[in-house]
């Protein structure tokens, strides 16, 4: 039996998704709710289906509920929809109720506060949050930057971006740069 499509699974679990996610029509992860911008939002589509929208969503992984290495199907009810991050944090589990709860408490605007929160003490920022917010927002900082770290600020299709640490690293080398 081949694998579903993204869309088959997506129709299997349009009733739960109903309920736990706002639009259907902005198709995210099921986990922790990550967009990739606007690219994949049925807005800037012609009119597809909904079924057609979510399998077109390239940065999606089908990823089995209950883990195939245990005897988990290749069906749309045990198949799910994760972005990279959820598929690598994810358990590898044969517990329907246990692969839920972790999913119901991912969110991927905390991952991002949590990062942030952990390069800021990485790099003895967290005292200079003032500084931080202000350099970020700062043109000689955004084109040193440029010159920098060009290459890694450029999002790919995937949406890998710079991670946080070299961004932070960036910020604390203008910090010091000039002592
Ligand atoms: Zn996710």
């Amino acid at each position: 039996m081949s694998e579903p499509t993204k869309g088959e699974v997506f129709a299997f679990w349009r009733p739960w998704l109903e309920n736990h996610i706002n639009n259907l029509g902005e198709p995210c992860c099921w986990a922790c709710g990550k967009q990739w911008g606007q690219k994949y939002n049925i807005t800037n589509k012609a009119p597809i289906t909904l079924e057609k929208l979510w399998t077109d969503v390239e940065p999606l992984q089908l990823f089995p509920i209950k883990t195939t290495r245990l005897g988990g199907p290749i069906d749309v009810d045990n198949l799910f929809l994760l972005c990279q991050e959820c598929v690598d944090l994810s358990p590898h589990t044969t517990s329907v109720r246990g692969f839920l709860q972790w999913v119901a408490n991912q969110d991927n605007q905390m991952r991002r506060i949590a990062e942030v929160k952990r390069e800021l003490k990485n790099f003895n920022l967290e005292d200079d949050l003032d500084w931080v917010s202000k350099a970020s927002q700062n043109p000689v900082f955004k084109k040193w930057l440029a010159t920098n770290i060009a290459y890694l600020l450029n999002e790919d299709e995937n949406g890998n971006k710079v991670s946080p640490s070299t961004y932070f690293a960036a910020i604390y080398e203008f910090k010091h740069k000039d002592n």
